[in-house]
């Protein structure tokens, strides 16, 4: 998950996080729009299980984290059940 403001309550992944460098744009696009870009980005970071485990347990709902889309997210949490 992008965090261009990381705090000091901020998770320890979050701090290795690739999309610290470069910005939340791509993670979080206008809707409609691809994510692709986002989804590249995440698979190259090594903190991806980390940050979706995050965005599942803080029922995040917008934007790409853990290289899955809202819908994608959405998905996993109905057919985890
Ligand atoms: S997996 Fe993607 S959204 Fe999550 S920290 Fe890495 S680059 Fe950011």
């Amino acid at each position: 998950m992008p965090n261009d403001t990381l705090t000091p309550a901020a998770p320890a992944w979050q701090a290795q996080a690739l999309c610290a460098e470069t910005g939340a744009d791509f993670f979080f696009p206008e809707p409609g729009s691809s994510v692709r870009e986002a989804k590249r980005i995440c698979a190259m970071c090594d903190m991806r299980p980390a940050c979706l485990e995050y965005a599942l347990e803080h029922d995040e709902r917008f934007g790409v984290w853990g290289g899955l889309s809202e819908k994608e997210r959405l998905t996993l949490r109905r057919t985890s059940r």
